[in-house]
């Protein structure tokens, strides 16, 4: 007996992951992935690849919780994966205590010893814990890794655009820019900020996704006390990125209504800079100085800030994933999971 045929559409981390995790539970499906560039030369590509037990809702714990599960055993199993695990310190007013350790798994409070040490130059009155089980990933190595594994037993089809999305009450039909078309049973549409882009933006009109420019800076050396930082409030962190070999620092550009394509064309530029080091300032004053490089792309952002696993178009048949919210990389295998559990149901029962 054969599988389902689906079409994933996105190669970054997600429709990777996703492809992965579809053959693990379904060996039988008959699967293409399909790219209009390079796997994981999208918005993963950027990616810092922090991972950390953070979520403002309880949905994003879960699935933050489920992905750091999933990186952990496939960490374990191929040791060889580009991650690296570092504990986060993470920091807060007192009046926002409450709230951060509802959002943050796993938080160790610090005695005033050890907060004098991590953290010398914090502001009087902050809380400091330890968050532990947090890393990072080259995320665009992972997607890569994953497309290498996949060749196996799918087919990729890099540099290839999809131009048009046909959907009948009994399958679908996907028309690519080299002119071949393929039949699918359903479709997993995972185009990260292409969100509103392309031949699918009715389909995705009704998710009223936005997407916002992403900044994040490199450092060219580490802060003097080596500890990765973390503050919640401000959705700020310092983080080190050992694949690469240097430290980032990461805070909320607020340019929203950017589109993928222009930002490839996007620099750091010296706003981005006074932005991030303002931002730095009340943190961290002795790095400040040291911003002057990063990397800028955007991601699709939801209204609830959620990531959106839903049917689009009439027969569900095109399942939408994605929504990152800038962190589509530590969500990744959580939103996979959810994004199969949907299609499984709507093909057994369809
Ligand atoms: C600077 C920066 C730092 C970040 N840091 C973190 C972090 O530390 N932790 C974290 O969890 N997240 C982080 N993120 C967010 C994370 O990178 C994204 O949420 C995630 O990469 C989205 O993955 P995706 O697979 O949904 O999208 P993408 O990786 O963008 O993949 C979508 C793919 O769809 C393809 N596509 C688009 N249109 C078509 C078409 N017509 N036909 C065929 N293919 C098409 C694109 O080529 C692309 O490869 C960061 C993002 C940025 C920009």
């Amino acid at each position: 007996m054969t599988g389902p045929r689906i079409v994933i559409i996105g190669g970054g981390i997600l429709g990777c992951t996703v492809a992965a995790r579809l053959l693990e539970c379904e060996p039988r499906a008959r699967l293409s992935l399909v790219d209009q560039g390079l796997i994981g030369g999208g918005a993963s590509m950027y990616s810092a690849g922090v991972h950390f037990p953070v979520g403002r809702s309880e949905r994003v714990r879960r699935l933050s919780g489920a992905s750091a599960d999933y990186y952990q055993t496939l960490h374990a199993r191929h040791p060889q994966l580009p991650m690296h695990g570092f504990d986060f310190f993470v920091a807060a007013g007192a009046a926002d205590a409450e709230q951060v350790r509802a959002r943050c798994a796993g938080l160790r409070p610090l005695s005033a010893e050890e907060r004098r040490q991590v953290m010398p130059e914090l502001p009087y009155g902050q809380e400091v814990w330890r968050m532990p089980d947090c890393h990072a990933m080259d995320v665009q190595g992972l997607a890569q890794w994953y497309a290498r594994r996949l060749r196996e037993r799918a087919e990729l089809l890099e540099g290839v655009g999809v131009e048009a999305i046909r959907e009948h009450a009994d399958g679908v039909s996907v028309l690519l820019s080299s002119g071949h078309s393929l039949a699918a049973d359903a479709v997993v549409l995972c185009p990260g900020p292409w969100a509103n882009e392309g031949c699918w933006r009715e389909l995705t009109a009704t998710l009223d996704i936005r997407v916002k420019k992403v900044v994040a800076l490199h450092l060219q050396r580490p802060p003097e006390h080596g500890h990765a930082l973390f503050f919640p409030v401000e959705d700020a962190f310092l983080a080190p990125l050992p694949q690469r070999g240097h430290w980032l620092f990461s805070y909320t550009c607020q340019q929203w209504d950017v589109t993928p394509d222009r930002c490839r064309q996007a620099r750091v530029e010296a706003r981005e800079i006074d932005e991030a080091r303002e931002a730095l300032r009340g943190i961290a004053p002795a790095l400040a100085q040291q911003l002057g490089s990063g990397r800028v792309f955007c991601d699709a952002y939801s209204p609830s800030r959620e990531p959106l696993v839903q049917f689009v178009g009439r027969h569900q048949r095109i399942l939408f994933a994605g929504a990152g919210n800038g962190s589509g990389y530590r969500l990744a295998p959580g939103i996979a999971a959810e994004a199969l559990a949907l299609l499984n149901h709507a093909l057994t029962t369809g």
